[in-house]
């Protein structure tokens, strides 16, 4: 009796608020889309997390509470977690590189409070020092001098013994990169045939250590059409085992969004490979808060013809939901997924409104805290690794305007774009946990799915005793409702 009670209290709760509106100030609005996939990757890169909160910062819910950046992220549709693993990034003396200074122990960090917010990961392996992209690819200090068969050997074990780390944490690793944006090279060799061994060791060695984790490739400027395609038909003359297909897509460079199915399409249809843009980002604002500035500002990267969007949370949240869209629409549902690049790289000091002499010293005080917990994008020790870029340019946050959270840590509205690209930005159906319009048997089948392997859910709609957790409970409160309670339950639309 006492439990039929709590039940009837909790309906009752129910019936009090059946809906759940955004105020208008604060809504961003998106039309959901029509994933083929229904498991399709809402992601985001957070790699720098630990050395920002290290640096004193801390991140915010929509209720202004601090919480887990992780369980916000987990909270608001994002599915999947992609960290970036350097080897090494580190000088003789212990000083870090900055970007995170993200070796695997950070990595093994960030992958446990994954894991405890069922996020799956993508274990983004540059198979270098220090950041890897079109123009540099320098193998790891200690791989310099290698025969090309001792490099070989050193990415085997590696890439093993890194995802053995992820592993005894817990951590969920869904799909390993090989390589950071190799567009021209990787590890220090540039090659057809040498980087082919590359990839093939990679590959290898994840194959060995679980056939389930699906194998990426990565690479950049899906602008030069003809050029990416063929990188797909080089990787299949070659023989390479892997499962994704992926490019970077930065629309500041990175041409149309109709181009960018097209290639994805190339290798969806002529290799049936699955794909997927690895990094996306877009700004909400050209101003920057913590004095280093920013990749896309209004004297940098604001204008072209690609840049179909405002630069303001909507504008932010409408490039995220085209882009996953331009990646929906690859043919055969290919399309797996998108991650959207550092969406949490914030102001380590919010410099904002400062008068000149309070800017210098908060500026002075960023400087320091970059230096001392690599929260910076380069910080002065990567001189010894890359002196003609990093080591002459090192500093701050390039992207703090790009990110989904305030420079005082509280996430923005655009961060609902992840939620709202499954479940619309209407008003919240209360049960609708997997947000057809419904609340039917489907909803507790998803909601038991997300508890067993963290599939997505809206959550908002499917915390039925407002507990804010998506429980058994949840599930058996609809259950019961739909069995014998039918007439009572304040928030059916379509029972059946
Ligand atoms: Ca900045």
């Amino acid at each position: 009796m006492k439990k039929l009670i709590a039940i009837l209290i909790s309906l009752t709760i129910v019936l009090g608020f059946s809906t759940t509106a955004f105020a208008s100030s604060e809504k961003v609005n998106i039309e959901k889309i029509e994933f083929k996939n229904p498991d399709f990757i809402k992601g985001m890169d957070i790699s720098s997390v630990i050395s920002l909160e290290n640096s004193g910062v801390s991140f915010k819910n929509f209720n202004n509470e601090k919480e887990d950046l992780l369980k916000i992220l987990s909270d608001n549709g994002v599915n999947c977690i992609r960290i970036r693993v350097w080897n090494n990034p580190f000088d003789k003396d212990g000083n870090g590189y900055g970007g995170g200074n993200n070796d695997i122990d950070i990595a093994v960090k960030i992958a446990e409070r994954a894991a405890k917010y069922k996020l799956k990961l993508l274990i983004d392996f540059h198979y270098s020092d220090f950041w890897a992209d079109p123009a540099k690819q320098k193998a790891p200090k200690e791989w310099e001098n290698l025969t090309l068969a001792q490099k070989t050997e050193k990415v085997k074990e590696f890439t093993k013994s890194s995802l053995e780390k992820i592993k005894a944490v817990g951590g969920e690793v869904a799909m390993v990169q090989i390589g950071n944006e190799t567009t021209n090279g990787i590890a220090g060799e540039y090659s057809k045939d040498n980087m082919a061994e590359i990839y093939k060791a990679g590959s290898s060695a994840v194959r060995e250590f679980n056939k389930d984790i699906k194998i990426a490739v990565h690479f950049t400027n899906p602008e030069n059409t003809e050029y990416i395609k063929s990188l797909a038909d080089y990787l299949n003359d070659y023989k390479i085992d892997y499962d994704v297909f992926s490019t970077s897509y930065y629309p500041y460079w990175h041409g149309s969004l109709s181009n960018l199915t097209e290639v994805l399409n190339y290798a969806a249809k002529n290799y049936g490979k699955y794909v997927m843009v690895t990094e996306t980002s877009y700004a909400n604002t050209l101003d920057d808060t913590d004095g280093h500035a920013n990749t896309v500002s209004q004297w940098s990267n604001c204008t072209g013809e690609n840049l179909l969007w405002d630069f303001s949370y909507q504008g932010q949240a409408d490039e995220l939901r085209a882009v996953m869209s331009a990646v929906n629409n690859v043919d055969n549902g290919k399309g797996l997924g998108v991650f959207y690049w550092e969406g949490a790289w914030i102001s380590v000091g919010d410099t904002t409104g400062l008068g000149v002499k309070a800017y210098s010293e908060r500026l002075e005080n960023n400087k320091k805290l970059w230096e001392e917990f690599g929260s910076g994008w380069a910080s002065s020790y990567s001189k010894e690794f890359d002196p003609d870029d990093a080591g002459k340019y090192f500093g701050g946050s390039a992207v703090d305007n790009q990110a989904f959270f305030g420079a005082d840590g509280k996430a923005l509205p655009s961060l609902r774009v992840f939620d709202f690209v499954s479940f619309g930005d209407g008003e919240i159906l209360l049960g609708d946990a997997d947000g057809n319009g419904k609340v039917n048997i489907l909803d507790t089948t998803v909601i038991q799915k997300h508890i067993s392997d963290g599939y997505s859910v809206n959550k908002k709609a499917a915390d039925i005793d407002g507990d804010k957790l998506v429980t058994i409970k949840d599930a058996t409160l609809i259950q019961k409702y739909r069995v014998k309670m039918k007439v009572d339950y304040p928030i059916n639309t379509d029972v059946n």
